[in-house]
């Protein structure tokens, strides 16, 4: 048992926990990081850093082992997928903005590893894995989670705030009992990992394409290793149907017809939500990341901007350790939730509507759309900071 109020407690050790923990401990504020798995997530999740998520990471000293693991995109590409390419983006347009003016692939769980071996090596960072929050509370002075570690040995830690990071289906989300108001989208996304050199099928492809069509849209977005192709799939099919190595083939036969059958190195199939909690912010509970907001990835933004509330929140919450009222924590609510409706979700909804437009005229009219805006290079920049999530960033400043 453990019981003071000397350390911030962190419940949920994905990328966004994970981020918060190492800058509260940077700050020179002691952390327990509680997370219910014993090795964190190793499958293929987001892939996608934006050049301002670099930047922050930058300052952790984590953004230079990432990109050297990664594969830098200066280019992203919306095609038709009859008749190739629609639009062509520049981040290089961005150089003078930040230090990193381009789209960084690289998988999730690289990101997730270096901040582990971040947190283990400091005196503030204690992780506590294989243990599971199950109810969260607080008083005047601190709070408490109870847990269950994988033994079946219940313990409760105390701290002076917690940060629910603990994903999409979030228990510190529902101890505060907010309401996740917003929808599920009605496809099930199919994400596939290959080998398959898709550079060499479409000469023209950049190593990131939104690809529209009426009847099945799709996105290309290479890694340094793997291509991954996500697919939307007609939810009425069950999982077994979804995933079987057969239908896999014909789904990926379909986008590019090969002589030798794919090798289908990683698959997964989710549910996606379009989802913002009422609250962020309970007393001295907050929540970040996918247990405050949850969008389609078309666009890259869920990891991106929860690792911005992690910093967002954690730049309020040490001044609020070091004697700021607590009630200004509340600018932090104002401010991310904001961004997850405004951009993120505003952002996301729209690319989508892109790929899946049934209306010809409609369909015609976002290309025109799109073209009018690479062909003007102010439009041009403006665009490539919105998607870079860099506008939503500067824009939350005016904020009060
Ligand atoms: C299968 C899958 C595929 C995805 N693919 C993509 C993609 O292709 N592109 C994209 O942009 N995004 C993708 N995402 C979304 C992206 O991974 C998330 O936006 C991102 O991980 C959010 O980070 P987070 O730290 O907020 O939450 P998470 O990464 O979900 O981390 C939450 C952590 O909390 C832990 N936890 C949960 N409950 C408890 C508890 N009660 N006690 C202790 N620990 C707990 C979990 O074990 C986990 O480690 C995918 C997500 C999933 C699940």
């Amino acid at each position: 048992m453990s019981n003071d109020y000397k350390s911030v407690l962190v419940v949920g050790a994905g990328p966004v926990g994970l981020v918060a923990t190492a800058s509260l401990i940077s700050a020179g504020i002691p952390v327990k990081l509680i997370e219910a798995t014993t090795d964190l997530a190793q499958d293929l999740r987001a892939s996608t850093f934006h050049p301002p998520t670099l930047d922050f990471l930058d300052k952790l000293g984590i953004a230079e082992q990432l990109v050297e693991q990664g594969l830098i995109c200066k280019h992203w590409q919306f095609r038709d997928r009859n008749t190739g390419i629609v639009a062509s983006f520049d981040l290089s347009l961005l150089k003078g903005e930040t230090k990193f003016p381009f789209r960084l692939q690289c998988e999730q769980w690289k990101l997730t590893k270096a901040l582990r071996t971040y947190i283990e090596g400091h005196p503030d960072g204690e992780l506590i894995t294989r243990t599971s929050a199950e109810e969260v509370g607080q008083n005047d002075d601190g709070v408490w989670v109870k847990t269950i570690d994988k033994d079946g040995c219940k313990n409760q830690y105390d701290g002076r705030f917690l940060i629910g990071s603990d994903g999409a289906r979030s228990i510190v989300r529902k101890s505060i009992n907010a309401k996740f108001e917003g929808m599920t989208i009605p496809e099930i996304f199919l994400v596939l990992s290959t080998n398959f050199q898709y550079e060499k099928a479409i000469p023209d492809l950049a190593n990131i394409a939104y690809i529209s069509d009426p009847d099945e849209w799709l996105v290309l977005l290479k890694t340094l290793s793997l291509w991954r192709v996500l697919l939307p799939t007609n939810p009425e099919h069950s999982e077994d149907f979804i995933m079987d190595p057969e239908n896999v083939q014909k789904r990926l036969q379909a986008v590019i017809p090969s002589a030798n059958p794919y090798e289908v190195v990683h698959k997964t199939a989710y549910k996606v939500h379009e989802r913002v909690s009422d609250k962020y912010i309970e007393g001295r509970i907050f929540l970040a990341g996918d247990a405050a907001h949850v969008n389609n990835p078309l666009g890259g933004m869920g990891m991106n901007g929860g690792i911005h509330d992690a910093i967002n929140l954690v730049e309020k919450l040490s001044a609020v350790w070091h004697g700021s009222p607590l009630e200004t924590m509340g600018r932090y609510e104002r401010q991310r939730r904001k961004v997850a409706i405004e951009t993120v979700q505003a952002q996301a909804l729209r690319n989508r509507a892109i790929l899946n437009a049934s209306d010809p005229t409609q369909r015609l009219a976002y290309y025109d759309e799109l073209k009018e805006t690479v062909a003007d290079e102010n439009k041009h920049k403006d665009y490539v900071m919105r998607s870079s999530m860099i506008t939503s960033l500067r824009e939350l400043e005016k904020v009060n």
